[in-house]
């Protein structure tokens, strides 16, 4: 056989005419290469029908059964027609073998029966077609600059901000290779197509002054119209048949794709409330959603308005179990939403979801959720620490001027600083994640770890009004402030309650505030240098844990902490010499000049103040306040005063 040979079937079918044509598929298989070709019955035969002008052959009808035209099997349905046509083959003598194998076939998802390829008549919307100016003009349309859907769809998706970024690959190339759009479905109720048939000469009758005519129509009788109302009354009064002038119409029976109904939200939703308009900030939807809403609503913007819907494209994956595996009622692995709410509290949920990488599928467990819990624990402390250090603090009267600041203050609000950019920065491209893990950084270490830790003693020992805790104060309002902002979007009714309990609060809620903003000011010589300070207390705070473990002391505050280190940072902690004590969190401390690196632990000099539990040889030296440290003696004479 060659390409192009044009055969019979010799004696067996003498009638039957056959064109040869070669196609690829077949090869490299096992076989003879010789395929069935029934452009009726199945896209693949179909395409390769259309491409050699075959006949699209289709004898079945809606029911499943052969049509009049099949002899000897009409109103058969065909599955069951099988045996009988073999039965029917063998009694002619035209069957040399018959036998059962079993091969793959497909089947319907929903009702698992067999599915039966047909070709039908479909409403397709074109990819690659546009109707010209004229024939636009003709038919009232506004638009005479229109570009194909493909074409349009590649522009506009590079124009899209995605989140992930891979989603702009995942759409150009479903783009690049989709079918034109078949938009009908045979259901009896959904959103109809508004197409009228002559019933003289079967013509197509749907310009788009028509269609506005029944929109119209619908808009005050809802799409149920075209099921309440006769063809004549859904069409312009006294309308006649373009071709014909025929005036008799039946209506589609047909509706459209329910991802027509969907996709066209991106104009009906938008464009009718007030709030909202065209394009939408963000589309925000699973994976599978490429196929779907996010294509359907790319079309329906680029018909409407020659542009996409969506400036920014967020995707997510699916929720998983602890191991990675998916949730299964039967399996006993699934996590409901409405469990975590009723126990932990939708704030923990929110949380959880703002800390998990939603570009890839998110696990979720009890132990999971667990931690998420102890952060949110974290969280809410670390805002009850700043208020309750904050009570009877007025920031309009009371703050201490940003330059004016105890240095370690200064230190915690750039830290805050930085913590504030990067936050927002997360926000700004939908990266919950970075923003959850910075926020939780902050609170943990700089804040828990370090900044309140030595805070505590100036908070609670100095005189409320005096410049030490005023100074300590001003950072914590702020931080309080700030955090409360930076959470509003993940923990919505934390800070808001946090917020509300700022002393002199007056916006109503956290969700009426702005974001804070960020500072220019450049501190990276200040974060340097307490780096360099907090990597000296990590090794300090060793040794005073051993010194405790061995019982040299019980708490921090009984030690004196002896440190020996090299010239180059004994002449960079001078300036700091006054502040060691309170970074260290012990009674003294000595600075001594040496080669190596050395930490010794010894029980502190003189006395325990009764008040604050420092160490001092000062101890006793008030007649007024004999119990307590010199510190605490001006402490107490201050508030005396008050
Ligand atoms: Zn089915
Ligand atoms: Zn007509
Ligand atoms: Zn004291």
């Amino acid at each position: 056989l060659m390409n192009g040979d044009h055969v019979t079937l010799g004696e067996a079918d003498a009638e039957t005419e056959l064109d040869v044509r070669f196609e690829n598929k077949s090869a490299k298989k096992s076989g003879t290469g010789c395929v069935h070709t029934a452009p009726g019955h199945g896209a693949d035969d179909f395409a390769i029908g259309k491409r050699y002008g075959l006949e699209v052959y289709c004898p079945v009808d809606n029911g499943g059964k052969f049509t009049s035209e099949v002899e000897h099997f009409a109103g058969e349905f065909i599955f069951k027609a099988n045996a009988k046509i073999v039965g029917f083959l063998q009694e002619s003598g035209a069957l040399l073998f018959s036998e059962n194998y079993n091969h793959r076939y497909p089947h319907c998802w929903r009702c698992k029966n067999p599915v039966i390829f047909r070709a039908t008549p479909q409403w397709f919307i074109s990819m690659d077609d546009v109707m010209s100016s004229a024939e636009n003009q003709e038919t009232g349309a506004q638009k005479t600059d229109v570009s194909p859907l493909r074409s349009g769809a590649l522009r506009e998706i590079e124009t899209v901000n995605w989140h992930p970024n891979w989603g702009e690959g995942r759409m150009t190339n479903m783009i690049k290779n989709r079918p034109d759009w078949c938009v009908s479905r045979q259901r009896s109720w959904g959103v109809p197509i508004p197409v009228f048939y002559c019933r003289a000469c079967d013509e197509a009758v749907a310009d788009s002054k028509i269609v506005n005519h029944v929109a119209d129509i619908f808009q005050q009788e809802t799409a149920d119209a075209w099921y309440n109302r006769e063809a004549k009354d859904l069409l312009p009064e006294n309308f006649k048949c373009p071709k014909c002038g025929g005036a008799d119409f039946t209506k589609e029976t047909d509706i459209l794709d329910v991802w027509f109904d969907s996709g066209s939200s991106c104009v009906a939703v938008l464009e009718t409330r007030g709030n909202l308009q065209f394009p939408a900030d963000v589309y925000l939807e699973g994976g599978d959603q490429f196929r779907g809403w996010f294509n359907s609503s790319l079309m329906c913007g680029l018909a409407a308005h020659g542009k996409s819907p969506y400036k920014n494209l967020i995707t997510h994956g699916w929720v998983v179990d602890g191991e990675g595996r998916q949730m299964h009622k039967s399996t006993g692995n699934a996590v409901s939403p409405n469990d975590v709410v009723n126990k932990s509290g939708a704030e923990v949920l929110r949380l959880w979801a703002a800390a998990v990488d939603y570009t890839e599928d998110m696990r979720c467990s009890d132990e999971i959720l667990s931690r998420i819990v102890d952060a949110y624990r974290k969280f809410r402390n670390t805002l009850r620490y700043a208020l309750g250090n904050l009570d009877r603090f007025n920031p309009e009267t009371d703050s201490v001027a940003q330059a004016e600041l105890l240095e370690i203050d200064r230190w915690a609000l750039a830290n805050l600083n930085e913590v504030v950019e990067k936050v927002l920065r997360a926000y700004e491209n939908y990266d919950f994640q970075v923003a959850y893990q910075t926020l939780y950084n902050f609170v943990t270490v700089t804040l828990s770890a370090r900044y309140f830790d030595i805070i505590k003693d100036r908070l609670y020992i100095y005189a409320p009004t005096s410049f030490e805790r005023r100074s300590a104060q001003t950072a914590l309002y702020e931080i309080a402030d700030k955090l409360c902002r930076l959470f509003a979007p993940i923990l919505v009714f934390t800070s808001d309650e946090a917020f509300e309990n700022l002393p002199h609060q007056k916006l109503q809620s956290v969700h009426l505030a702005e974001f804070p903003a960020v500072s220019e000011e450049k501190n990276e010589r200040l974060l340097a240098d307490w780096e360099r300070i907090f990597s000296i207390r990590d090794e300090v705070l060793k040794y005073l844990e051993e010194a405790r473990n061995a019982k040299v002391i019980g708490s921090s505050l009984e030690a004196k902490v002896i440190l020996t280190i090299d010239a180059d940072t004994t002449f960079f902690l001078l300036d700091y010499f006054d502040n060691l004590r309170y970074v260290f969190i012990v009674s003294q401390v000595e600075v001594h000049e040496g080669e190596k690196f050395a930490v010794e632990i010894r029980k502190a000099d003189g006395a325990k103040c009764e008040r604050c539990w420092n160490y001092s040889p000062r101890v006793g030296e008030s007649e007024t306040y004999p119990s307590v440290c010199e510190r605490c003696v001006n402490a107490l004479s201050e508030i005396e005063k008050i």
